[in-house]
């Protein structure tokens, strides 16, 4: 008998601001709601006890400057800027102190959404998989690490569309800061070196077509930029 053989996987990768070598990226939890005002633009609330938490695969990110492909199965692309919190180290039950010892790095990214799938799923209570969590549904600019950004609570986190402002927003109204969503994660799942975290998008939250250009920025990190294609 022969054994089966299987290619062996590569890594998804994503760049680091300033160096040659690349973060390996692990798995992508982002949560949800995290801004109070996009909540009510979905006609949601907010539950600082509750907070909603989905996954992307880690093969979703895709990096600056490259194509994204209008996905298939949706007629409703949105776009939602991010802060994205990139983890050098992990563990279970952190406390707030030990989630921002973890922290590798910051960027910018894009959780991209089909906003039609995810209405039809929260009308029926269904998860959000299908709307999250597709092929290249993850752009992200490089990671700028905290030797380099520090750690920021504060500055306005933005995105462009073919040059006019569709997002902006200052990360310091976020419901759950930075250190508080990793708590909280890490009660739920073990955090590993290689984890991506979006923080969650503030209002201003629409739709893409192909050809548009992007711009996502936030002081002192790496620029996403990148078309629909
Ligand atoms: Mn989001």
């Amino acid at each position: 008998m022969s054994e089966l053989v299987f290619p062996a996987p590569t890594p998804p990768t994503v760049a680091i601001h300033g160096s040659a070598l690349r973060f390996p990226v692990h798995r992508i939890y982002c949560i949800g709601r995290n801004y109070e005002e996009h909540a009510r633009e979905m006609n949601a609330t907010v539950a600082l006890d509750a907070p909603v938490f989905f996954l992307k695969p880690g093969d979703a990110v895709v990096g600056d400057g490259a194509d994204v492909p209008y996905p298939s199965a949706t007629g409703d692309l949105h776009h939602e800027v991010e802060l994205v919190v990139a983890l050098r180290s992990g563990g279970r039950d952190l406390d707030e102190q030990a989630a921002r010892a973890a922290i590798y790095g910051y960027a910018v990214g894009l959780d991209l959404t089909r906003r039609d799938l995810q209405a039809k799923a929260k009308a029926k209570g269904l998860p959000w998989d299908t709307a999250k969590g597709f092929d290249a549904s993850a752009p992200i600019g490089a990671i700028t690490p905290v030797a380099q950004c520090g750690h920021p609570a504060a500055g306005e986190l933005r995105l462009q569309i073919n040059g006019e402002q569709r997002q902006c927003a200052d990360i310091a109204s976020m419901v759950l800061p930075v250190a508080a969503i990793l708590a909280s994660l890490s009660t739920l799942f073990e955090l590993r070196a290689g984890d991506l975290v979006f923080t969650g998008t503030p209002a201003g939250v629409a739709a893409l077509q192909r050809g548009d250009a992007f711009v996502a920025s936030f002081p002192g990190l790496a620029e996403l930029r990148g078309h629909i294609v």
